[in-house]
């Protein structure tokens, strides 16, 4: 790895570290910027973290890292970015999910085996979700380089992988025209929707459940060891490591103009820069971070159209072994939960029992996630002063229906924990709690540029499509690169 770079000395600051701010930040030490990350939370990783409470490891961010496989362009970035070492394999479970209802069990094997499938309707579903997998078993996030930067290691563009996702490119718009839960509906078996249901946010569009279940059927998507918090530290290790400086607990309050560039205001300082890269949520940002709000067209398109992906994360830890638990299953619960002003029939819940460390000796702890837009209802209660007891109200609700299925908890409740969209608002200033970009079906997405003017770029989740950590990666990436062509630098990827 080369820290060597014959550029002037250029200093930038990252705001967030974050993902993309992370990403962003190793590229460009290593490339020969001084950098610069402020974060105003206590810790690398933003919404992609874990924590720990009474010996219990919550794991409040990724669930799978798509990626995994080392023959695909974004593995490289991980390997690059430090973000995946010898200090956390992936792990790739066998079954998906599980389904668990008054039946039984029923799984979702990587392969789809065993999937009942007895009348015509269901034998149609399945030849078709079958074929709809075949067509993106080579399909992959392109990784590729900006026109006319100079860059020491390319990534070399090959007609013939992209002819490989061709199969994916002519199906694709059939699956963005309808959601997740539009497309489980094609099964008449209740237990197979339910399966697939619990595969993503079951309002984004179906292309993201069929990518996403094919990354899992080809091993590209798996659990890394120590989770988010380890894959986080690890990110901000490789970047201290090149030379970088990272500073926690350190919120910019405002972005300004400066004479020879731009600078940041953060604990009263004022702070130049050769370059600022915003890697905070840029919702957030166009109203927050400058004097005035940006007014650009893109600025007003995205207040006006961007809908946001919210969840509740509930967490529990337990006096109790639940190793004859499914990893991950998708519960159909005895009766409906309420929660939020809105009603769950299933209820994804994950068991980390087998994840080293999570839980003290014969102990365990599950998480659930319960997706909706509830901003608006957490937000009144915070103002009326209900917000702790509704907290309150929905890990009751959860753990009495829970009880009753997982008998094992009932009375052996150690610790429990509820993240609303306003914790996340909070902690990493996301717009309504917001933790992806959102693509319900026959949207579009509303981007923030990444080059804004020469010395002031975005980054994140709103500057890429939507998915989580890989579009987090790949555009700090993208950033990297837009800031290294500015500045006339040769990008180092390695
Ligand atoms: C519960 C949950 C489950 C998820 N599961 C998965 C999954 O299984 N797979 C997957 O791929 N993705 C998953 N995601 C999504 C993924 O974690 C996010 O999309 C991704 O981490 C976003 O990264 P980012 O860098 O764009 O944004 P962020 O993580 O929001 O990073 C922005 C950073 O900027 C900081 N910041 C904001 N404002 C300021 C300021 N003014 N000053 C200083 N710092 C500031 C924030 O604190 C934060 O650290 C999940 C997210 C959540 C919450």
């Amino acid at each position: 790895m080369s820290t060597q770079s014959m550029i002037p000395f250029h200093k930038v600051v990252i705001i967030g570290a974050g993902i993309s701010g992370l990403t962003a930040a190793v590229y460009l030490q290593r490339s020969g910027f001084q950098t610069l990350v402020l974060e105003k939370t206590g810790g690398p990783g933003g919404v992609s973290t874990s924590w720990k409470q009474k010996g219990f490891t919550f794991e409040g961010g990724v669930h799978w890292l798509i990626g995994a496989k080392k023959e695909i362009p974004l593995h490289q970035v991980w390997k690059e970015t430090g973000a995946l070492q010898e200090n956390n394999p992936v792990y790739f479970k066998d079954p998906i999910y599980t389904l668990v209802d008054g039946d039984g069990t029923m799984p979702l094997f990587r392969d789809l085996h065993g999937l009942e499938t007895k009348g015509l309707r269901d034998r149609i579903a399945l030849w078709s979700l079958r074929f709809h997998l075949a067509c993106f078993k080579h399909f992959h996030q392109p990784i590729s380089d900006m026109r006319g930067l100079k860059i020491r290691h390319p990534k070399p563009f090959s007609i013939g992988e992209y002819a490989k996702m061709l199969p994916a490119a002519l199906i694709t718009p059939f699956l963005m025209i309808r959601s997740a839960r539009g497309y489980a509906k094609r099964f008449k078996n209740k237990r197979i929707r339910a399966l697939l249901a619990a595969v993503v946010e079951p309002d984004i569009n179906a292309l993201s459940l069929i990518y996403t279940l094919g990354t899992f059927q080809v091993g590209d998507s798996g659990y890394p060891k120590g989770g988010s918090l380890r894959m986080a530290q690890n990110m901000a290790e490789t970047f201290l490591s090149l030379g970088g400086e990272i500073r926690y607990q350190t919120m910019v309050e405002e972005v300004l103009p400066d004479e020879n560039g731009w600078a940041v205001r953060a604990k009263g300082e004022v702070l130049k820069a050769d370059a600022v890269v915003i890697s905070a949520d840029a919702r957030t940002a166009i109203d927050k971070l400058f004097r005035e709000p940006l007014q650009d067209g893109w600025a007003q398109k995205m207040r006006k159209g961007l809908r946001t992906t919210q969840c509740m994360f509930l967490g529990v830890g337990v006096n109790a072994d639940l190793s004859a638990w499914p990893r991950s299953m998708q519960i159909v619960l005895p009766r409906p939960l309420k929660a939020a002003g809105r009603t769950y029939e299933t209820v994804v819940v994950n068991n980390y029992v087998n994840e080293e460390g999570y839980a003290p000796e014969g102990c365990s702890v599950i998480t659930c996630l319960l997706h909706g837009p509830t901003y608006a209802y957490w937000r009144a209660a915070k103002d009326d002063g209900s917000y702790q007891a509704k907290k309150k109200a929905v890990m009751d609700g959860f753990l009495e229906i829970m009880g009753d299925m997982i008998p094992e908890i009932k009375d052996a409740v150690a610790v429990t924990d509820v993240a609303t969209p306003l914790t996340y608002e909070r902690y990493c200033s996301t717009f309504e709690g917001s933790y992806m970009t959102d693509w319900p079906p026959l949207s579009r997405l509303y981007h923030a540029p990444v080059r804004y003017r020469k010395g002031l770029y975005f980054t994140g989740q709103r500057t890429a499509y939507s998915g989580g950590l890989p579009p987090a990666a790949q555009s700090g990436r993208t950033t990297a690169q837009a800031v290294c062509k500015d500045f006339d630098a040769e990008f180092v990827g390695h």
